[in-house]
């Protein structure tokens, strides 16, 4: 229904303009740079003609498609983020279409010898015979997530169209900084004014996910005593030593790299030490909310011992909560995953449910009033050089929307 050059266009048209996001920066957008884009996106959303297109201070866009039918049809909305990684870089990115995909390894970059092989990347082995665009291996392709905004409006500009699919009001919104956690904090719930929407934001085809980490951040400080080494005996505390101990007290095989599916765990990511002051920077994730409290139990519980033995306020944790499981908002509204799971099945797309091992802009949503499941985008090895997307994936995520419009408005008749 879609032509795959006009969907390429449009998304070349995006991934070409530069809009990495930077967490060290306060303002929003964090980078100038993501205007460029942002202004282009509201240029187009009002020529393919959708109406009350907006763009606030803080680059926010929303747009709405008015309902085609007489009936009350809730109001549903489609969310990306046209912000990208940090992690590398998104400047100058040159696209390489390859076609009719022949299932071996994909040369990027001649001069630096880099590979895109289905030995390591197997997935790519499920696209022979499709259209890949990869990047020439010298900076990420930014399909996480202008794959998502490419679809949403590619859907919109279908069924501006084809007024013969009926559908209700539907709400777009498109954010800058989601790659640094900020996408959804200076989002207007209450103008965008859906019932529920979808982050266009998955991986692979089929993927649809509404269930995420409960996750919070634990910085550990232990005091310790510098003396002169010579002259230390019985007086010295190596601050070090404790740190030591505490990293010893926690369930070993409780990391992320001894875990998977819905096992949590506590992942000790950064330390920075000396005799005097050591502390450790801990994330703690967990689906379940209960097992959530728990691992924050014993953080505390490891504190209050080590103390005992070195001495009050040897050792102090301080723990904050960083965002929540959405499934405890999504699970009473759970037909808005009930449609998105129909919408794919009528296009023989096979769902791929299962929990996300981290946090989406949807999660923060959901808890801010927007339930929010989320839908893949199409693209493979986010964040950096290997990153591609499937063609074919991207018109199959057009059809899901659309298809999720029709349902709703069906549904509701
Ligand atoms: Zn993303």
């Amino acid at each position: 229904m879609i032509s795959k050059s006009h969907i390429t266009q449009r998304f070349i048209s995006y991934v070409t303009v530069d809009t990495e996001s930077d967490p060290n920066s306060d303002t929003t957008p964090s980078t100038e740079k993501q205007w460029d884009l942002a202004n282009q996106l509201v240029q187009e959303l009002k020529d393919i003609g959708l109406e009350d297109v907006s763009i606030d201070e803080n680059a926010y866009i929303m747009a709405t498609l008015p309902s085609n039918v007489s009936h009350e049809v809730p109001t549903i909305g489609f969310i990306s983020h046209f912000d990208t990684s940090p992690d590398f870089t998104g400047a100058n990115v040159n696209p390489q279409i390859v076609e009719n995909y022949d299932g071996k390894d994909i040369l990027l970059n001649k001069e630096n010898n880099i590979v895109l092989s289905p030995d390591y990347f197997e997935d790519l082995k499920q696209y022979v015979g499709q259209t890949l665009i990869t990047t020439d291996g010298t900076t990420l392709l930014g399909a996480d997530d202008k794959a998502g905004i490419t679809e949403i409006i590619t859907a919109m500009e279908y069924l501006i169209q084809h007024p013969e699919i009926k559908h209700g009001t539907i709400r777009i919104g498109f954010t800058p900084d989601e790659e640094i956690g900020r996408g959804a904090h200076k989002f207007d719930v209450e103008k965008f004014n859906a019932s529920w929407a979808y982050t266009m934001d998955g991986s692979q085809i089929g993927e649809l996910e509404y269930e995420n980490f409960n996750a919070a951040g634990a910085v550990i400080t232990i005091k310790g005593k510098i003396v002169h080494p010579g002259y230390a005996k019985g007086k010295m505390i190596n601050s070090m030593y404790i740190a030591q101990e505490f990293i010893n007290s926690l369930p070993k095989l409780e990391t992320p790299e001894h875990t998977s599916g819905r096992e949590g765990f506590f992942h000790l990511y950064q330390t920075s030490g000396k005799v005097e002051e050591t502390t450790l920077h801990y994330i703690i994730r967990d689906h379940d909310k209960t097992k959530f409290e728990a691992r924050k139990k014993t953080i505390e519980d490891v504190v209050e011992t080590l103390n005992k033995k070195h001495g009050a306020a040897t050792v102090t944790a301080v723990i904050k909560d960083q965002y929540y499981n959405m499934r405890e908002k999504v699970e009473p509204v759970m037909h808005i995953v009930d449609i998105a799971e129909e919408a794919m099945k009528s296009l023989d797309i096979t769902p791929i449910i299962k929990p996300i091992r981290g946090g989406t802009d949807g999660s923060q949503l959901s808890f801010m009033g927007l339930p929010c499941p989320n839908i893949f985008a199409g693209g493979h090895n986010f964040h950096g050089r290997y990153e591609y997307v499937p063609v074919e994936s991207m018109i199959k995520a057009v059809a899901v929307i659309v298809k999720i419009a029709e349902i709703t408005a069906t549904k509701n008749s």
